[in-house]
Formats: C-alpha cells, structure tokens, sequence
C-alpha cells in the first residue's frame, strides 16, 4: 500500500485523503495544530515543521511526500527530498513562498504579469511609487495569503498607513490591474510532463477572501482557455512540477490576461471539481506524486462553489436544493475562517447563477 505523506493538515489535506483512500493511499500528516482538519484521514505527527526529530518519525516508511500549503519552510522540504521523493520538487515552494522570487521568475518565464518593484524600507516605497505611480498595491514578500499582508494605495496620503499596515517588512509594490474579472486555472502535470488542465473558472473575493467560483468560467473561448493553459505550460515545464498547480489571473476588458500569482498546491478555486468533474483535483494531485495516470478534467455541467467563511449556515436548508453538496472541515467558527464549502451542479448556466444565488442568499442570512 502506497504511503503518502503530507506537509499541512489542513482542509486540503483532508480533501487529498478524502480522494486518496479509494486509490488505496495511506496518509499520514505533519501539522503542529492539534486536531487539524486531516486528523481524521491518517496519522498525524503533531509538531512544528521544523522539528527535526518529528521530521523523522513523519517520513519514516513514507513513498512519497507532498504538501498542502506553501509556506512549509523550504529547508524542511529540501532535508526530506534528501531521503524521500517529494512531489512537486521543492523548487516550486521556493519560489511560491516569496513574491519577489515569484514575480522574477513568472517575469523571465515572459508570461504577462503587472509592473513590480521590490520595496525594502519606507523609503523606497516612496520611490517605487514615484516609479509606478498609482493606484498600485504594497504585498508582503512572504505569508501573505487571504488578503493578509497587503494594502492598496490610492493616493500619496495612503503612503504611510500602507506600510504600517504591512507591517514594515520586506514587500514589493505592484501596479494596480484594472481588471474585469478574477480567473483561475487549476493545471495538473505528470512526471512524464502530461498536462491536465481544468476549464478557466471565475472567483469573486470580498475582503481578500475566496467567496464564489463558477466553473467553467461564462463566456471563456477556447482562445482565452489556451492562452492560460500555454502560460501553465510554460510554468509548469520550468519548475519541472509533478502535482497539481494553480494559478490565479485577471482578465482586463480587452480580453488579455495577466498573470497575479500561483500556489503550488491544491487550490480553494479547484474544490467544486469535487463533483463538478470527471477528475477531481486532489485525486489528479495524488495521481501525479504516486506515479498514476491523470484523469479526465471534463466539467460534469455547471457547477458554483461557494466557501463558508466565519459561521456555519442551516446545513438542512442547503441540502434540501437539488445537486447540492455540503463539505465541512471540521473546524471551530472564527471570523474570517474558511469552515467550509458548498458545491451545486446544474445542467445549464442560467440554473447553476440560480442555485448559486439561492446558495449564496443562505450562506449571507445566516
Ligand atoms: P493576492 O494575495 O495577490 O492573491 O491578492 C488578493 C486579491 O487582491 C486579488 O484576488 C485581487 O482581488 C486583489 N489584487 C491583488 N493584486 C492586485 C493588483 N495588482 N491589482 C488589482 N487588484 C489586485
């Protein structure tokens, strides 16, 4: 039987089990929460990810290792690669930790991205404001996700309380993209570089936060969907990743794209393929660490993802609409926090936006 382990005991990780076990997979998880949402799949190594003596009881008997989330600290990945094959290549942490060593690298890849300029103190991000002028928006380099560590500026007077508000530490600056519409693409690879690419879906944040993903995206034509999945390509060829990878783009009102982030992981824009697709992706995530062929990306009709952020909804009320399909993680209510999501199939665009409403309409009274 093939062990799997993994970095992060997240909802991600619980997803990943929740797909591997029909494949036969064992997991086991390293996570320093006690009871973290995984807990409940496999074992779980309760300890700090860079606790040496934890590392090894974590990876012994292990096939492979994997992670959840990026923020794994790249020295962990790179002392376990040393004696487990890890999937995909820690390479893909290292660069998906940092902004600046993302944006360099999506920018030598030449793919299309937004003007940046690394910012080391207060007084450079006076000048790379002078640079690029404004609206522009200050990220931190690192653990910014969620809308934390980062502010817009709008105007010179946001200067100082932008930086602040980061928290003073190192970040780049990033012109504003006057984008229509927030798209993703979920992608997966092989170890023989067979691309499976996801349909493009459309996300809808509020307050940094994921709400809504209607998959497929309304309106994508197949130019738009190759023009993304060629960018994946070209991404996923240079970091020579095995797993699944998304990336999160703007599409502006003439139709080009530009390329925000990628997150070398499992995706929150990637859930509703759960039912919403012949393959799911944390079923193609496991396919591509374990050696298996990747499965079909084929979207089953029109599905809306909805997440549950804060508090929990009547699950009943939801569940009484049709192709509805409830996923909790087990986690304790706290505002701001990811709890859960909701998954409605239709057969038709017009009825996937009216269970999506009626979805969200429940999720916002509560
Ligand atoms: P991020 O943490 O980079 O994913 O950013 C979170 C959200 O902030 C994005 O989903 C966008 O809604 C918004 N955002 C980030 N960067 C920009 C930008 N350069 N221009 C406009 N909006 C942005």
């Amino acid at each position: 039987m093939t062990h799997v382990g993994i970095l992060g005991g997240g909802q991600l990780a619980r997803m990943l089990a929740l797909a591997g076990v029909p494949l036969g997979l064992r997991f086991r998880f390293l996570d320093p929460a006690p009871g973290c949402p995984a807990a409940a799949l496999g074992e779980h190594v309760c300890a700090a990810y860079d606790d040496p003596a934890a590392i090894t009881r974590f990876i012994d008997g292990l096939d492979v290792v994997t992670y959840e989330f990026e923020n794994v600290p790249v020295a962990t990945a790179h002392h376990i690669a040393e004696q487990v094959l890890v999937r995909p290549a820690p390479m893909a942490l290292e660069v998906g930790q940092d902004r600046l060593a993302e944006k360099k690298f999506l920018r030598e890849l030449g793919v299309p991205i937004a003007d940046f300029l690394p910012v080391g103190s207060h007084a450079a991000l006076l000048a790379a404001v002078e640079d690029l002028g404004l609206p522009a928006v200050v990220k931190t380099r690192r653990h910014g996700y969620d809308g934390r560590g980062q502010a817009a500026l709008h105007a010179a007077a946001d200067i100082n309380a932008a930086w602040s508000a980061i928290g003073e530490v190192p970040a780049i600056l990033e012109s504003f993209v006057p984008f229509r519409r927030e798209l993703s693409l979920v992608v997966a690879r092989d170890a023989n570089g067979s691309l499976a690419p996801y349909p493009l879906v459309e996300n809808v944040h509020h307050g940094g936060i994921l709400r809504t993903t209607k998959a497929p995206a309304p309106d994508v034509s197949a130019d738009l969907q190759q023009r993304a999945d060629g960018y994946a390509a070209l991404l996923l060829d240079a970091l020579g990743y095995v797993g699944v990878l998304a990336i999160e783009l703007f599409e502006l009102a003439d139709g080009s794209l530009v390329i925000n982030e990628f997150a070398p992981r499992v995706h929150n824009t990637g859930h509703w393929s759960i039912e919403g697709a012949q393959t799911s992706q944390f079923a193609n995530h496991l396919r591509a660490v374990v050696g298996l062929p990747l499965g079909a990306t084929t979207p089953l009709g029109f599905a809306c993802m909805v997440n549950l952020i804060g508090t929990l909804p009547d699950p009943g009320a939801l569940l009484a609409l049709p192709d509805t399909h409830l996923h909790l993680y087990g986690k304790d209510p706290r505002p701001g926090r990811k709890l859960g999501h909701v998954t409605a199939r239709a057969a038709s665009v017009a009825r996937r936006d009216e269970l999506c409403e009626r979805i969200q309409n429940l999720v916002a009274h509560h």
